[in-house]
């Protein structure tokens, strides 16, 4: 249950304390795209998104984009933003972040992944010992796989709040 526990756990990927990572030793930030960094109708990343990521490159952390959709759909947001970024990543696989990881010439302590999911973000990151950073999903607007994940990740929540692990909305990080 504990590997889908997320080390971090806030409403979105704008109120993460990014200067604490620094300190703790975090150099390369992961981000999931679909409801994390824009909703699914969100063709291209609009100037928020754009500020972000250029806040963050100025603060020195290595960048990507992980995701579980198509190369159409992460393109238009690998190119404004200039962000190294990896399509059809079929998450939790842990193929795309050793990828970037040997890229930058990362270890695992160094890394913090941020996603909308446990099933995929959550548990991908911590299957490899990353820093697995939880956002609450943009919005209810979602692809027909990821309505399937959010079913057993309701079974996973329920538990994990019985256990005293995880509530939906007490954030922590
Ligand atoms: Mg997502």
């Amino acid at each position: 249950m504990d590997i889908f526990r997320p080390d971090i756990y806030q409403k979105s990927i704008y109120s993460i304390n990014y200067q604490k990572l620094k300190k703790a030793g975090i150099k390369c930030l992961i981000f999931d795209l679909d409801n994390t960094i824009a909703p699914k109708q969100m063709e291209i990343p609009d100037q928020k998104i754009l500020n972000f990521f250029g806040e963050l490159d100025e603060m020195g952390f290595y960048l990507a984009i992980i995701s579980n959709a198509s190369k159409k759909r992460v393109t238009p947001f690998k190119e404004k933003c200039n962000i190294n970024s990896a399509y059809h990543a079929f998450k939790p696989s842990k193929k795309k972040y050793l990828k970037v990881m040997d890229l930058y010439h990362v270890k695992d302590i160094e890394v913090a992944c941020i996603g909308d999911q446990l099933l995929t973000d959550v548990f991908g990151a911590n299957k490899l010992q990353l820093t697995s950073i939880l956002v609450n999903p943009i919005n209810e607007n979602e692809m027909f796989l990821t309505k399937i994940n959010r079913f057993f990740e309701k079974k996973i929540i329920k538990k994990l709040t019985k256990k005293g692990l995880f509530k939906k909305g007490v954030y922590y990080d």
